[in-house]
């Protein structure tokens, strides 16, 4: 399999305003990451709110600067230097449909922005028909191109989100917590469509979630993170059978079962106390605080993302003995 994405050793450090007097202090939301996605598939990323996966998103494209490391998309380093030539091939589902469409603009002129930017929407008739097959494709009406955001529900302004990183024709698309905000009742048709398109249009997706049950269906391989840092990443078949990492076998422990009988029998993992702060983070593992299994040795350095099995790699001191 061909490598589309490689990402290697991220950090994106953003400064905190303090007093003068005071020395500068930085949030760690991004600290020293690696992974790498191939052609054709999806790489789920998760984790708790504030854990740092939409910043990866952004420092992917560039949305961010980061602060060291690099990327390399399909054999060439993008981390420095002029984006243009990429951003029609990644683009960017955000999680807010609403906040990330212009209310001004009609549905068929925020579709054909982008179009317009790469000189991709031809004469004024095909650019027309271009929308209309790119609305008929998300399972919205040609007669919608005409029509505001306001109009719309949840479910529907982010069938026009999709729509308009598709107008672009890409390669590659980041899903900020795509489903997050709409109602569960639509969640499922979304991830089908998300699904049916990358089948349809060889795409290569990030998907990012903070629930592990959202990207079970759609990743190939699944990244752990908690406060910057990758804490487990294997295939997402290893990750749910034999998760090795005590933050992975917590989030998985809370995700629930549909029959009470499995429900009654399985031992949940409780993950107690909050996410502590990403400023400036001490050294050791990051979990530490909320880990039953906590040990000297974790509060003395951070324990590194090692490969513990085939394709399985962990950062936790327990799988070192
Ligand atoms: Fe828990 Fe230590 Fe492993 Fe961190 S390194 S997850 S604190 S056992």
């Amino acid at each position: 399999m061909n490598k589309l994405l490689e990402i290697k050793n991220l950090k994106k450090y953003f400064p905190v305003k303090s007093n003068w007097l005071e020395p500068m202090r930085f949030v760690h939301a991004v600290d020293d990451i690696s992974f790498s996605i191939n052609k054709g598939e999806t790489f789920g990323l998760v984790g708790e709110s504030g854990c740092g996966k939409t910043t990866v998103g952004r420092t992917v494209l560039r949305l961010y600067e980061p602060t060291s490391g690099s990327i390399v998309y399909d054999g060439n380093d993008i981390t420095k230097g002029d984006m243009l030539p990429y951003r029609r091939k990644m683009q960017i589902i955000f999680q807010d449909p609403y906040a990330s469409l212009d209310p001004r603009m009609t549905v068929g002129d925020i579709i054909a922005e982008a179009m317009d930017i790469h000189r991709l929407s031809g004469t004024r008739t095909e650019r027309d028909e271009k929308i209309h097959d790119l609305l008929t494709l998300v399972g919205l009406s040609p007669e919608h191109g005409c029509r505001y955001p306001h109009e719309f529900s949840g479910g529907q302004r982010q069938r026009i989100g999709i729509a308009r990183a598709l107008a672009v024709r890409p390669e590659f698309i980041v899903c900020d917590e795509p489903i997050s905000a709409l109602d569960v009742s639509i969640q499922a048709q979304v991830m089908n469509m998300l699904e049916d398109l990358q089948r349809d249009f060889q795409l290569t997706y990030l998907f990012i979630a903070h629930d592990l049950a959202v990207v079970k269906h759609i990743s190939t391989n699944v990244g752990v993170m908690y406060l910057g840092k990758m804490m487990e990443i294997t295939n997402t078949e290893e990750l749910y059978k034999s998760p090795l990492h005590p933050y992975t076998q917590a989030l998985l422990s809370a995700i629930p079962v549909p029959d009470p009988k499995i429900s009654r029998s399985r031992k949940r993992v409780p993950l107690e106390g909050d996410v502590p702060s990403p400023i400036d983070p001490p050294p050791g593992c990051r979990f530490r605080q909320r880990c039953k299994y906590a040990m000297p040795v974790c509060s003395e350095a951070d324990p590194v993302l090692k490969e513990v099995g085939p394709g399985h790699w962990c950062a936790c001191y327990l799988l070192e003995k």
